[in-house]
């Protein structure tokens, strides 16, 4: 369906965590979190009930995401369960990567269509000491299996981070060089944690490409679920994305809702609103009573985030992990 402002909303972002096995340090406190108790967490039932329920009202896409979802036991049953929804037609999973080597041949075979895989350095070290783990050499064992499966489209997500990863965005880039992976560079949002630290622009990160690998040409057309834009360097087998939720607003083509963990269903990433769909299932809501709240979240989406403004009591605070980012 459309919102208020025309946009048709099909793609919802589902996490199904707010537990991690890494600690990036723009995301999750090093002390690790007051963790939602299990019983606050929908089931997996509950979460299939509510995409039902999505479905009917033009939602198509599912990216599970958390927190980290592949910790949660038996991600691929829920993937297997969505796939099985009248009119999803892609699910999809993001990951830090740790635990893929072991779960994505599952995961395919239960029916996703592509994994996102987040890393912000290829050094061991500052890979350690952005995630709080060393865990590079788990993440690229992952990345591998990944890619041997035949027909899953694999994309790698780096957060460039001002005077930390600099040095490893033509490093990043260089996998989409050789391989037939996408490279997406997401901009830091000045959302909890992340209100720390710089991160750098697109501006920034294709001009210190551009040095290394020549002019970029930008790509028309619509590559995945989302606001990334893409641009091909010479000679690459893969994209180069961009997501610019700050130099590049795409809010007038945002196309998304998103909901915690904890059944909250959010129009926007920003702000607070919403409708808590656990407290309606948990009290016996019918199919019908889910499908008007749905449409009561996606209609009143607001129009655009405003993170150029410090701060305002209907913004969202709480944190990356806990809304799914
Ligand atoms: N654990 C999984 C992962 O890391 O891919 C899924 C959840 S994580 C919250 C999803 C993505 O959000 C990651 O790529 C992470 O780098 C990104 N992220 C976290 N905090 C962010 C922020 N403040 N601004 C932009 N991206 C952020
Ligand atoms: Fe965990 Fe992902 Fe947050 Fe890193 S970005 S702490 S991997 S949820």
């Amino acid at each position: 369906m459309k919102d208020q402002y025309g946009r048709q909303i099909n793609y919802m972002r589902v996490s199904v965590t707010d537990r991690c096995n890494l600690r990036c340090i723009y995301c999750m406190p090093e002390e690790g979190i007051k963790q939602v108790s299990h019983q606050d967490i929908l089931t997996y039932d509950e979460i299939v009930q509510i995409v039902n329920a999505a479905a009917a009202v033009g939602i198509t896409r599912i990216k599970l995401t958390g927190g980290e979802p592949l910790v949660r036991k038996n991600l691929a049953g829920l993937v297997e369960a969505l796939r099985a929804v009248p009119g999803i037609e892609e699910v999809t999973v993001t990951t830090n990567g740790i635990l893929l080597k072991e779960q994505i041949g599952k995961l395919a075979k239960a029916g996703i269509s592509a994994v996102n895989i987040s890393v912000d350095s290829l050094d061991p070290d500052m890979y350690a000491s952005i995630a709080r783990k060393d865990a590079l050499a788990a993440v690229l064992e992952g990345m591998e299996a990944a890619v041997s499966c035949p027909g899953l489209k694999v994309k790698i997500n780096c957060v460039p981070l001002k005077g930390l990863n600099e040095e490893e965005w033509v490093r990043l880039a260089q996998i989409a060089r050789e391989r037939p992976i996408d490279v997406r560079f997401i901009e830091m949002m000045p959302m909890g944690l992340g209100r720390d630290f710089q991160g750098s622009s697109q501006k920034e990160v294709l001009e210190r490409l551009r040095e290394t690998f020549g002019p970029e040409q930008y790509l028309d057309g619509n590559f995945g679920n989302g606001p990334a834009t893409y641009v091909h360097f010479n000679g690459f087998a893969g994209k180069i994305g961009f997501i610019s939720a700050l130099s590049h607003k795409f809010c007038s083509e945002c196309n998304r809702i998103r909901m915690t963990a904890e059944g909250f269903l959010k129009p926007c990433l920003q702000y607070a609103s919403g409708e808590d769909l656990r407290e309606m299932i948990r009290n016996g809501a019918s199919e019908e009573e889910l499908i008007r709240a749905i449409n009561r979240t996606i209609y009143y989406k607001p129009a655009c985030h405003h993170f150029e403004v410090d701060d305002s009591a209907e913004f969202e605070h709480k944190k990356m992990f806990r809304i799914g980012g």
